[in-house]
């Protein structure tokens, strides 16, 4: 932190202790001694005309914006604490899956933080994020009422139809990685409203 050199930090990703994600360059920009803990700053050194550093930062900054340097670690935290299955239908093929946010990233409170993340596969996300389904802060899915009484196809009767009603078939072991139950909450309500429009 004092000679302010780049370091590569190895963020740890689920239960597995020898599993790490590998983030490059970070630098320490201060000390917490009462949390014991550092403030690793992703950004800003990039912003330093005179760094050694600044042609590799430069590429560096044109593929990734701060916002994108979440979305990796986000997405390998949730996917790891899902057993890399959807939390709704319990699908387990990775390419298919997304880390969701419960509350987006782009509101106050939507944290990057596991309990305000869902394991969930495409179709799954899109419906939770488009308020065709919903969770309730007990976990239990709920589809969209004019959703029910669709008529259509396999995808449609399997894919959703099917899960009114059903708990959520996949939820993290260890309860602080659970969903939190306000967010999910303030997200339901979301759901709601959206159902009398
Ligand atoms: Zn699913």
């Amino acid at each position: 932190m004092e000679q302010q050199k780049p370091l590569i930090w190895f963020q740890g990703v689920g239960s597995d202790p020898s599993v790490f994600l590998p983030i490059f360059p970070v630098f320490l920009i201060n000390e917490e001694p009462m949390q014991r803990q550092f403030v690793v700053d992703l950004v800003d050194k990039f912003e330093q005309p005179d760094s050694p550093l600044e042609e590799a930062i430069k590429r560096y900054r044109q593929v990734l914006t701060r916002q994108r340097l979440h979305q990796p670690i986000f997405r390998s935290m949730v996917l790891a604490a899902y057993q890399s299955r959807c939390a709704v239908c319990s699908l387990k093929q990775a390419s298919l899956l997304d880390a969701a946010h419960i509350i987006p990233d782009n509101e106050a409170d939507g944290i990057a933080s596991v309990s305000n993340g869902l394991a969930l596969c495409k179709l799954h996300h899109a419906a939770f994020d488009n308020q065709i389904l919903g969770i309730t802060p007990d976990y239990v899915v709920r589809i969209r009422e004019e959703i029910l009484h669709e008529a259509g196809g396999s995808m449609l009767r399997f894919g959703l139809q099917n899960y009114e009603g059903q708990k959520l078939l996949t939820i993290p072991k260890s309860t602080h990685k659970r969903p939190d139950q306000q967010l999910l909450h303030r997200a339901y309500e979301k759901f709601l409203s959206a159902q009398s429009s």
